[in-house]
């Protein structure tokens, strides 16, 4: 699934070649994607340019020069591919063509992912109540977000209600920086520990983005490739475990990351 640093290398991407670049076409091709916003079907695009972008955790938001927004959202498998035209490109289900002849099309293989014509994206943005975004949290908020809370670490961490944009793989890679066991009560991690999983994850995800997020071109200490059960720490070299925390797999290693406040 994308999470934040792949939405935002997208973003970054779009400000980069098609903000500010009139629009020649604008085409639905797939009409399921119609079906939680029946008002993307309204949309006009012609004649019109975007304007800025917005990003909140996962979801992209783009404006558009009429004041409308253009909400993305890529589920399991959803992605932008810029293509010329006579490209072929699969499992297109919308696509915006630009005067400098770039098509951007919003793919999806596995049709999670959904659009929506919005109003106002803050108003979208109440609606769903997402959290504030792991890239621009304060570390004093981040800190009563620990402190304030009565979930286990690791399912707070992937709640998108109290922090946007962390998944289950940055989750498992900032915990292991931070040396924290997924299982553990967020209230109980004292203030040090706190502050290293907050540095870490600010580093993660600004790595994830210069990686531009191929998880191939991490460095090999990076637990993100290290996933599995029985796998060596690349600390300390004891096998990885696997603990199903809020439902999720979350892999960990036992010898540098030891329980400590752990209420079952
Ligand atoms: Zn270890």
């Amino acid at each position: 699934m994308p999470e934040l640093p792949a939405v935002e290398t997208l973003r970054q991407i779009i400000e980069e070649k098609v903000v500010g670049i009139r629009i020649m076409t604008f085409e639905i091709t797939d009409p399921k994607i119609y079906k939680d916003s029946p008002m993307l079907r309204t949309m006009r695009l012609t004649g019109l340019h975007i304007t800025d972008t917005l990003r909140r955790g996962k979801y992209l938001f783009l404006h558009f020069s009429d004041g409308k927004w253009l909400l993305l959202h890529f589920g399991m498998t959803g992605d932008i591919l810029f293509a010329k035209e006579g490209d072929k490109v699969l499992y297109a289900r919308m696509h915006i063509a630009f005067a400098n002849h770039i098509i951007m099309h919003f793919a999806d293989p596995r049709k999670f992912g959904k659009a929506a014509l919005l109003d106002s994206a803050q108003d979208y943005i109440e609606e769903k109540h997402l959290g504030p975004d792991a890239r621009t949290i304060e570390e004093s908020a981040f800190l009563s977000l620990l402190k304030e809370s009565g979930q286990k670490i690791k399912p707070l961490l992937l709640d998108q209600k109290q922090l946007a944009g962390i998944g289950n793989w940055i989750a498992d890679e900032m915990l292991f920086a931070a040396k924290v066991f997924p299982e553990e009560r967020a209230a109980k991690i004292g203030t040090m520990q706190a502050k290293k999983l907050y540095k870490e994850m600010r580093r993660i995800i600004e790595q994830a983005i210069q990686y531009n997020t191929h998880r191939g071109n991490f460095p090999s200490a990076y637990f993100v490739n290290l996933r599995r059960e029985g796998a060596a720490c690349p600390r300390c070299g004891h096998a990885i475990q696997k603990v199903i925390s809020g439902g999720r797999s979350s892999y960990f290693c036992p010898h540098c990351q030891p329980p400590k406040n752990v209420y079952f």
